[in-house]
Parts: structure tokens; C-alpha cells; sequence
């Protein structure tokens, strides 16, 4: 008989565990995954996927108006908020089935029950088992922080915004990070009054300036109202369910809807570490070494639990390295340099590598290139937004050491030019290559 009831007790079905789950199993391990919530994570049912899914809804606003001008005629255009948000949570359910059936196909077992940690070897599970593991994998993910102000209650999260009842008239939304910035670009194309507060005087801290400047300027063209350096001091809701914004330093906004995106952090509260000897970071996070390993041997974690970098595709690798170490017998780490990114926002930004910011503070000879470009779509619209985008390089070696850009389509153009950026190409290889004509992303290669 085993001497555990599994080879790997993944804690958390979200993107990491979900890889690392499928990975462990098909390495040979036998493997149960508990999921409190909803197979998929929050990507899947709360993030990414249906978060672009309404960036890509709230677009058609300004598609549908183009179209007059090229010989389309529809009959009188109008927007149902409830069908878009039911169409989202349909394909939420679709997503979370495949999700279901990926763990099912690999013969990994699925415990829909709240797992707590409650040894080196041992979870227990909410309704009532306990059960005992080899390798425990800790993959919870993040929880949006809700600051603590009178009336918060009042305030809803990037948890609660897809289930909004109706499109609010006014909204504020405070935070002036990815999700703050994605959603207020929805609702503004959407036609909701948008104003974004945010207790610094920056928006996208530590992104390309140059980026975040346009961004600012464009967006605040587009109606959408900011109140930097003025972050919430109180809600009072009134009767008729509107609510006054009290800010500090500026006047009361009233608003219908408050969404609040400052930051998540690990979901790690009552979740038992402290019984196999983790102690957690000052955030919460589960502090681990470059193998993903916590400081008990028979516990790792992955994912935005571990406070690294919370994003998507970097938890998957988290989890399918670790997989591949424990019980593929090929140990390896991956790598944070060259992370590619991109917010959402309308328009979107995307950068890979060092800011100038960034190159400059660590004392290197740089030389930087710019296009500052009219999109070819805007010209033929008669639009006067402008696309920018950035080349840091390399003085001594000529390598690309950063690509920062703004403007249409700038996160699907960015994957690509990623690759080069990882690879460590030159300046001589972007000028050396043919622009491809006419498009954006020739921009690319006609800097000098
Ligand atoms: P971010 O870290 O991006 O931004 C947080 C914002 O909240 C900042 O503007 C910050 O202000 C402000 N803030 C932080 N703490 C407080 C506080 N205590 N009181 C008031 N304001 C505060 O967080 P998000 O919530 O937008 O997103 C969380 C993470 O999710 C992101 O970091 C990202 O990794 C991931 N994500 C990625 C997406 C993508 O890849 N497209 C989309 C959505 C999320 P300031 O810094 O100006 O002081």
C-alpha cells in the first residue's frame, strides 16, 4: 500500500495548478487538485479572458460608428448591457468545462472543497476528509485588496464587475493600475461617465512614461475624467442606490457604480502554512527559492500566491517547472528577464525589457529611438490619436534592450517583437529587416 493517498495534492485549480496538475500526472504521479471556487482560476473566470472579452465588445462602439462612413447601414444601434454580461458568463462556463475535462482526461482528481494545509504532508478538506500527500503544491492565487475607508462595503471589485445588474451611468473607479485602466477604457467606450482617482499622480507606475503620458492625454481626450493624487476617503450611499465619493484634497464625485483596483494579494489567510513551518512574507505571500520550494521539503507554491510577478502565463511555466522538477527528473527554473505585458486599456500599451527609467538607473549608455505615428485607421477616420512607440538600445553592444509601445493591436505587434527582444538582437537586425507595408508594426523597423 502507498504510503500517501497521492503522489501531489495541488491546492488551487488556477492556471498554475491546473498545469502543474496535468505535468505531475502525465509524468506518472498520482495527483487530486481541490478547488474551493470555480475550475480555471482567476483568469478564467474573472480576469483575462472575460475581461477581453468586454474590451473586445466595447470596441464595436466606435467599429459601428466607422461603418457609416463605408457604405454600411444598420437600423437604429443600441446596447444591452444584461446580453453582453450573459454572453460572458456563458463563455466563462464553456471555458470552465474544458478546464474540468483537461483535469478529468489526465486522471487528476477533483475535490470541489476548500483544502487547508494542516502538516508537511496533510490537507484537510471542508466537507470533512483528510487527506495525506508526498508533495503538496500551494497555487491559491490573489484576492483583490479593498482599502479600508467608511462605506467600502459600497464599493465593488474586478470580482463583482461582471456581474453588474445594469450598465451604471457614472462610475468611478479608483486605482490606476491594469484592471483600474482596462475597466475604465470599457466602460468609457461602453458610454458610462468615467472617473479614475488614484492616491499617486501617476497612472501605470513603473511602465514606459512615454507610454503612460500618451495614454493619459488620449484616454482623457476620449471623456475619460482623472483625480491623481486624490484616492477615496469615504462612500455614502444613498437612498435611491447613488452614492457620493468623498476624495481627499478634491471635491465629491457622485456615482452609480465604485470600482476599487489597488493591487491583490495571496489568498493565503487561514490557510493552515504555518502547521508545516512557513512562515508568510510581510504581503502574505509564500516565500519560495528559484525551484518554486518553500522552506517545508514536501511544499511548493506557484502563481500569483508567491507575489513574483502576477501574471497569467508566468504562473503557468511556474507550474509546469515545478512539475518537470518533482517528478519529471529534470529540475529547472525559468526566467523573469524579458516578460512581455500589456494593459488593456483603449488604446492598448505593451513593452518587453528595460524602461529608459529603468536602463538609465542602472548607469548604462543608452540610446533611445521614438515613432510617434498617426495609425493609418485613424487617418481614414479623421481621428487625431497617435500611436508611439519606443526602442531602448544597447550603446556598446547596439542590442534591444526594451520595446515600449502605444496604440492599436501594440499587444498582439509586441509578442512578436518580444521574441527578438529575448533573443538579443540588434538595432542592425530591426533596420536590416524589410518593413512590411502598410501596417503598424513597420514602425518597428524604420526608426533611426
Ligand atoms: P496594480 O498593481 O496594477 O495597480 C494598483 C493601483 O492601485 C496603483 O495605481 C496604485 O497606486 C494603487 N494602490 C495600491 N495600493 C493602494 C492603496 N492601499 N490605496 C490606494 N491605492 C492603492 O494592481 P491591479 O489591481 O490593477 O492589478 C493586479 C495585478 O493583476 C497587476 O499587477 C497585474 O500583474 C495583474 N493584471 C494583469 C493584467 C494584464 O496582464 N493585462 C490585467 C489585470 C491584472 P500607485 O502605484 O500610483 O501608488
Amino acid at each position: 500500500m502507498a504510503e500517501f493517498d497521492y503522489d501531489l495534492f495541488v491546492i488551487g485549480a488556477g492556471s498554475g495548478g491546473v498545469r502543474a496538475s496535468r505535468i505531475a500526472a502525465s509524468h506518472g504521479a498520482r495527483v487530486a487538485v481541490a478547488e474551493e471556487f470555480r475550475v480555471g482560476g482567476t483568469c478564467v473566470i474573472r480576469g483575462c479572458v472575460p475581461k477581453k472579452l468586454l474590451v473586445y465588445a466595447s470596441q464595436f462602439a466606435e467599429e459601428l460608428h466607422d461603418t457609416a462612413k463605408l457604405g454600411w447601414t444598420f437600423g437604429e444601434k443600441t446596447f444591452d448591457w444584461a446580453a453582453l454580461r450573459d454572453f460572458v458568463a456563458s463563455d466563462v462556463d464553456r471555458l470552465e468545462r474544458a478546464y474540468t475535462s483537461t483535469l478529468a482526461n489526465n486522471k487528476v482528481e477533483h475535490f470541489a472543497a476548500r483544502a487547508t494545509v494542516t502538516g508537511p504532508n496533510s490537507v484537510a478538506l471542508s466537507d470533512g476528509r483528510t487527506i495525506t500527500a508526498k508533495y503538496i503544491l500551494i497555487a491559491v492565487g490573489a484576492w483583490p485588496v479593498m482599502p479600508a475607508f467608511p462605506g467600502n462595503e459600497h464599493a465593488i471589485t474586478s470580482n463583482e464587475v461582471f456581474h453588474l445588474p445594469t450598465l451604471p451611468r457614472r462610475v468611478v473607479v479608483q486605482g490606476a493600475g491594469y484592471i483600474a485602466l482596462e475597466f475604465a477604457g470599457i466602460f468609457n467606450a461602453l458610454g458610462c461617465e468615467v472617473t479614475v482617482v488614484n492616491r499617486s499622480d501617476k497612472i501605470l507606475r513603473g511602465y514606459e512614461e512615454a507610454m503612460t503620458e500618451r495614454l493619459l492625454k488620449i484616454t482623457a481626450e476620449r471623456g475619460i475624467q482623472y483625480r491623481l493624487g486624490h484616492p477615496i476617503t469615504g462612500i455614502e450611499k444613498h437612498a435611491d442606490g447613488s452614492m457620493t465619493v468623498s476624495l481627499s484634497g478634491a471635491d465629491p464625485i457622485e456615482a452609480d457604480c465604485v470600482l476599487v483596483a489597488t493591487g491583490r494579494k495571496p489568498k493565503t489567510d487561514g490557510l493552515g502554512l504555518e502547521t508545516a513551518g512557513i512562515t508568510l512574507g510581510a504581503n502574505g505571500e509564500v516565500p519560495v527559492d528559484a525551484y518554486n520550494a518553500t522552506a517545508c521539503p514536501s511544499i511548493y507554491a506557484v502563481g500569483d500566491v508567491t507575489d513574483r510577478v502576477q501574471l497569467t502565463p508566468v504562473a503557468i511555466r511556474e507550474g509546469h517547472a515545478f512539475a518537470d522538477t518533482v517528478f519529471g527528473g529534470a529540475p529547472r527554473t525559468i526566467a523573469y528577464d524579458h516578460i512581455p505585458s500589456a494593459v488593456f486599456s483603449q488604446p492598448p500599451l505593451a513593452g518587453v525589457g528595460l524602461t529608459e527609467a529603468q536602463a538609465r538607473a542602472e548607469g548604462r549608455e543608452i540610446k533611445v529611438f521614438t515613432s510617434d505615428f498617426r495609425p493609418m485607421k485613424n487617418m481614414f477616420f479623421a481621428r487625431a490619436e497617435r500611436g508611439f512607440y519606443k526602442l531602448i538600445v544597447d550603446a556598446a553592444s547596439d542590442k534591444v534592450i526594451g520595446v515600449h509601445m502605444i496604440g492599436p493591436d501594440s499587444p498582439e505587434i509586441l509578442q512578436a517583437v518580444a521574441i527578438a527582444v529575448k533573443a538579443g538582437l540588434t538595432k542592425a537586425d530591426f533596420d536590416a529587416t524589410v518593413a512590411l507595408h502598410p501596417s503598424m508594426a513597420e514602425e518597428l523597423v524604420l526608426m533611426r
